[in-house]
């Protein structure tokens, strides 16, 4: 579960990192009234579960509160990478010198937590870290010993950060670390934090990743989960419990098993196939849940076939096929759809398929062929 920048900010805040003065809005009245409050420039930010604000123009400094507002008015109009922007931060202008890079991340090929740091932070990081590595500092941490001293005083020298910052350094990498412990994170990131020309050492952004394994751990965060961070198919699909991820394609694939509707996309492509989504029913999906599936797939505009492709193992083939044809009577769709059945009740889940002329196929490779040739014919 990703945060947003204000509640990463009010996070970080909390464990004694100083933050610019600001405040959240979603409107540009409210926008209008806080620049007065501040009562000097103010940058404007849209609030974004996606990166690269900044170069998209979400992010503007207004040098009047008249300004915030007209500024505010076309931010929050704005759809930045498919997400419409719902909400600013409105924060007091900083002037700085410098931008570094600090965060704690875990690390899975060293099975470790490692806190990162750099002396070139700011919106071209992402380039840094992959461009020159030796401007980026790495640090394992040890769970057990946690974060030493040592470690950080390391990084502080690495990125060339002059001693007088050192003291307040140390209070903001300890800061995120136990963060990122507190709230099972798996990565605490402020970039840029910056060296202001008043010489403050200031997080001017803020990034958090939560374990959604851990989640039920802290109810206290389950209110900052923004539902909206998906397309609107994808998050009706997760409040039902099935993982559907929408795709280019036009052919749509309704399979239980991640690895099944994998390797289903995966064949369907080497046969001059596309998937228009993928999407996994799990064990044991009951009518109902392939009636919600199913609307899914075809509330998709690209959709030319359907491929259901059904490996019954725990989940009964019989009540599949009971679930298709309920929801085919029920939605009707105007194109074909090809269905392959294996395993627990197969044989009772054709018959109850063939009786009512729903095609069927043999195997995966003859229904992955057959779904290609389906959209090979279709008119769009
Ligand atoms: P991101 O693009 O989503 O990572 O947004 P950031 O919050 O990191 O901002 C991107 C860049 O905008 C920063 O690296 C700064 O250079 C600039 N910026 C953001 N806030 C301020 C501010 O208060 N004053 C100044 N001068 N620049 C800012
Ligand atoms: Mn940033």
């Amino acid at each position: 579960m990703r945060l947003h920048e204000y509640q990463t900010k009010q996070i970080i805040s909390k464990y004694g990192i100083e933050i610019p003065r600001g405040e959240i809005a979603v409107n540009s009245n409210a926008v209008k009234q806080i620049a007065e409050e501040i009562g000097s420039e103010v940058v404007i930010k849209a609030q974004v579960l996606v990166g690269g604000r900044g170069k998209a123009g979400g992010i503007r400094l207004a040098k009047s509160p008249e300004e915030a507002h007209e500024l505010a008015t076309e931010i929050i109009s704005m759809v930045i990478e498919g997400f419409p922007v719902k909400k600013v931060l409105v924060e007091e202008a900083i002037n700085f010198d410098d931008e570094l890079y600090v965060g704690v991340a875990t690390d899975r090929n060293c099975s470790l937590p490692v806190m990162i740091g750099s002396g070139q932070g700011g919106i071209d990081i992402e380039e840094t870290v992959l461009s020159s590595t030796e401007k980026v500092f790495r640090v394992h941490i040890d769970p057990l010993l946690g974060l030493r001293e040592y470690q950080i005083r390391s990084l502080a020298l690495s990125i060339d950060l002059p001693r007088e910052y050192w003291n307040t350094f140390s209070k903001i990498a300890n800061g995120i670390w136990n963060i990122y412990l507190d709230h099972d994170a798996l990565l605490v990131e402020i970039n840029p934090l910056v060296i202001t020309s008043d010489r403050r050492l200031l997080a001017l952004d803020g990034k958090m990743n939560i374990d959604d394994s851990a989640l039920f751990r802290h109810p206290e965060l389950a209110d900052l989960q923004d539902l909206d961070k998906g397309k609107p198919a994808e998050i009706e699909a997760k409040k039902h419990g099935l993982s559907y991820i929408k795709m280019e394609g036009n052919i749509g694939c309704l399979v239980n098993g991640a690895g099944l509707a994998m390797a289903t996309m995966d064949i369907l492509e080497f046969f001059g196939g596309k998937a228009s989504n993928f999407l996994d029913i799990g064990g044991g999906a009951s009518a109902e849940e392939i009636t919600f599936a199913l609307r899914i797939i075809i509330s998709d505009p690209n959709v030319e076939a359907i491929l259901i492709n059904i490996f019954g193992g725990i989940t009964r083939c019989d009540e599949v096929a009971k679930g298709i044809l309920t929801t085919l009577r029920e939605i009707k769709p105007i194109f074909p759809v090809v269905v392959r059945l294996a395993g627990t009740n197969a044989k009772e889940g054709l018959a109850i398929l063939n009786e009512e002329k729903i095609e069927t196929a043999k195997s995966l490779v003859a229904a992955v062929k057959r779904a290609v040739e389906l959209t090979k014919g279709a008119a769009k």
